[in-house]
């Protein structure tokens, strides 16, 4: 029989991810050809100082955010989506991704909402003949922008619906604009019957961010919310509710503060979160921006985080259950994907190969549910 290593046994886990921004996984390459396609003046240099990869100790240095921000006007007609949105799928492909979905920020854009959509949709359709992937949308709230901005969003989601367009999230700096902000768009897209999710508590701001994302505005799920674990017994309730905390174990505020990897898996509120009982879902956020994939998530997962390799069965179905696909197909994916860890598990040759399960199984119930 043929061993696995432990990156091959990751890359050919079929995986979900379900917080990945579509910008944030615009390759170098696209983003100097976009720029010469409408004369924007992009030295090389400066358009790598967007990509963690290129970024070196005290050049410059620009985020996730500030690249969402600049692309966004930089992709200025429906091709330039297509684009972007082949080559994720492309990207994800060689890492064994078989689900997507991913954020877009409709009020950054200045062509009409249907028109992009339209062309994400057809884009998908595509994908899903050549990669065998399955994309599905959630236009974003711009939480820098105005909440009748949010509002008028998803009016136009409701004015041009799509079955590929599954639920709103909110992104960009939470520090001025919590989530309570933005109850009006969340509220409507809501009676419509759009699932909900929510940027909240990242770069370490207060968990009651967090309290008010799931109490008040109703969400589904939480994208980061690492914030969680300093209120004990708000971390007890929705680990036994089994909230899913989509996580990015490349990117957060506390790598910053705990350089050394053999410190994250003491003191990063991942690992605390898991320890927790919380359902995290490790996921990319921003692909190339941040200069990671999905299986290269996982992999951190085992050997920065120390989580051990039969957990990630867990986390691979938990990100199944906390997508919002229909409950048949995640019933049927489960069940494949399942078997498929199994076998390859059995080939896999890495130390240490433990089997204790570390890992709550999140199996939940979704329709209906709101
Ligand atoms: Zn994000």
């Amino acid at each position: 029989m043929t061993t696995l290593t432990l990156p091959e046994f990751i890359r050919r886990l079929p995986k979900a991810d379900i917080h990945y921004h579509l910008l944030g996984g615009v390759r170098l390459n696209t983003m100097l050809d976009l720029a010469r396609k409408y004369q924007v003046d992009l030295p090389e240099a400066e358009a790598k100082s967007y990509y963690r990869a290129y970024q070196t100790p005290g050049g410059p240095r620009k985020g996730g955010i500030a690249a969402l921000t600049f692309l966004y006007q930089l992709m200025q007609e429906t091709a330039d989506y297509e684009r972007v949105l082949f080559e994720v799928a492309e990207d994800a492909h060689h890492s064994g991704v078989k689900y997507i979905e991913t954020f877009w920020n409709p009020s950054d854009v200045a062509l009409p909402y249907a028109e992009i959509n339209d062309a994400l949709v057809r884009t998908i359709d595509h994908c899903q003949q050549v990669f065998d992937i399955t994309i599905r949308l959630i236009p974003s709230i711009n939480r820098e922008k105005s909440p009748e901005d949010a509002v008028a969003m998803v009016e136009a989601m409701i004015a041009h619906p799509h079955p590929y367009v599954l639920g709103i999230g909110i992104d960009y700096k939470e520090h001025q604009a919590p989530v309570e902000n933005f109850w009006k768009a969340y509220r409507l897209a809501a009676r419509h019957g759009y699932k909900l999710t929510a940027h909240c508590s990242e770069f370490g701001l207060h968990w009651r961010n967090v309290e008010t994302g799931i109490e008040l505005i109703g969400v589904d799920r939480i994208d980061h919310g690492y914030s969680i674990i300093n209120n004990p017994e708000l971390t007890a309730k929705y680990a036994a509710l089994g909230i899913p905390f989509t996580v990015v174990p490349s990117n957060t505020y506390f790598l910053q503060q705990w350089p050394k990897h053999d410190e994250w898996r003491v003191k990063h509120p991942i690992r605390a979160m898991a320890e927790a009982g919380l359902n995290i879902i490790p996921c990319t956020d921003d692909w190339h921006m941040h200069d990671t994939h999905t299986s290269k998530c996982y992999q951190v997962m085992v050997e920065d985080f120390g989580f051990d390799v039969y957990s990630l069965k867990t986390m691979m179905l938990n990100s199944l259950y906390a997508s919002w696909l229909p409950q048949n197909q995640i019933e049927q994916w489960a069940e494949e994907w399942s078997r498929c860890f199994d076998e390859l598990f059995a080939q896999l040759d890495y130390q240490p190969k433990l089997s204790t399960k570390e890992l709550i199984l999140y199996r939940r119930e979704h329709n209906g549910k709101k």
